[in-house]
């Protein structure tokens, strides 16, 4: 929790328990279990998971002011049925977010780590050494634009789609509830999933991970895309099929993938790490000094407002105000 957070949270007079280890490790489910107990609202990292048991564990508890705009860490259906309003951060991650997606983007088609770690580690001993090839972002020498496939054209596909602009790429989306938008949308085009996967260069996923979007990328899909074309994820990691991804990677089916999210975090598909397309980062979408601040003070004002009773500004599931079990927790 950045300092500036925590000053916000001070400064309502809350008094204020963390749970974390030493280092700053997420708690155990035990220490979770126990800390809840004693808790009026839980303020967790995204990255930690609140199953029901951990609801089910206070039943005076207020609220959840989840550190994240994705919430898919929350048993949600039990949050809601049990009366407990959970807000999350949405909108001071999404620039930083979207910068990420680019630099794992641009890293994973040029080769940028592997390229790198042959260097710093002395392989690279002058002319007549491994060339690093890779493939274009922008139009290249053939003078060719790209297509950008972006999945789920929210804040974070709209800014990576700006991002997209200088690269002078052919954008085109996927996101139901929003076609309209995307349609009316400068310079993007709407497409089915399976078209979109089948024309695009690069494809990015920035839904959230619901039970429609769980393996929204699996074998058909990954069938569907190039030979060519790169994969990029830093929405969430089981909105992809991993082992289906080391496969299609090992099998050349495409190009590479960069990855920020995966489907048991923090452990690795058996493989995805040996493989040379790929580009691996820990989680760090939203992981800059500025953005990670502004997310806490985001977070602890919602945080505040479940405390005073109010709406919090960031509901993500306002049908809760109607729960006759959210009125009985208000008055405790
Ligand atoms: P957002 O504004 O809610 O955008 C998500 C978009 O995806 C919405 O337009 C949503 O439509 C759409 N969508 C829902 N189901 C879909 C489906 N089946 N197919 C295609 N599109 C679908 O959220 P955001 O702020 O851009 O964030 C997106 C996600 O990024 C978050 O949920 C979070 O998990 C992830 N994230 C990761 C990091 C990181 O550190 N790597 C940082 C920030 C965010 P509806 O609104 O109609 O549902």
């Amino acid at each position: 929790m950045p300092e500036i957070g925590r000053e916000v949270l001070r400064k309502s007079k809350a008094e204020i328990a963390f749970l974390h280890g030493p280092r700053g490790e997420l708690p155990t489910l035990k220490e979770v279990m126990e800390g809840v107990r004693r808790a009026d609202v839980l303020l967790p990292s995204a990255l930690l998971s609140i199953p029901k048991e951990v609801l089910l564990g206070n039943p005076n508890l207020r609220g959840i002011a989840n550190f994240g705009v994705g919430y898919s860490n929350i048993d949600m259906v039990s949050a809601t049925e049990l009366g407990i309003p959970v807000t999350n951060t949405p909108g001071v991650l999404t620039e930083t977010t979207a910068d990420l997606a680019w630099t794992l983007l641009m890293a994973t088609a040029r080769r940028i780590a592997q390229a790198h770690n042959y260097t710093v580690s002395g392989q690279w001993k002058g002319p007549g050494g491994k060339s690093f090839m890779g493939c274009d972002i922008g139009p290249g020498g053939s003078n060719r634009p790209k297509v950008l496939g972006i999945i789920g054209f929210g804040r974070i596909g709209k800014a990576v789609m700006r991002r997209s602009r200088g690269f002078k790429m052919n954008v085109r989306a996927y996101d139901p509830p929003m076609k309209e938008t995307i349609e009316k949308t400068k310079g993007v085009e709407y497409r089915e999933l399976g078209d979109l996967l089948t024309e695009s260069d690069f494809v990015t996923l920035h839904c959230p991970l619901t039970e429609e979007t769980h393996h929204i990328i699996g074998k058909r899909e990954l069938d569907l895309m190039k030979p060519t074309a790169i994969l990029i994820n830093t929405s969430r990691g089981p909105v992809v099929d991993e082992e289906a991804l080391v496969s299609a990677l090992r099998k050349g089916k495409i190009a590479g993938a960069g990855l920020d999210v995966y489907e048991r975090e923090p452990l690795l598909s058996p493989g995805l790490a040996k493989l040379e397309t790929v580009v691996l980062l820990p989680h760090i979408g939203s992981a800059t000094e500025d953005t990670r601040g502004q997310m806490a003070v985001v977070a602890a004002k919602n945080a505040i407002a479940i405390l005073s009773g109010k709406r919090p500004p960031n509901i993500v599931n306002s049908e809760v105000f109607e729960s006759p079990e959210y009125h009985r927790r208000l008055k405790i």
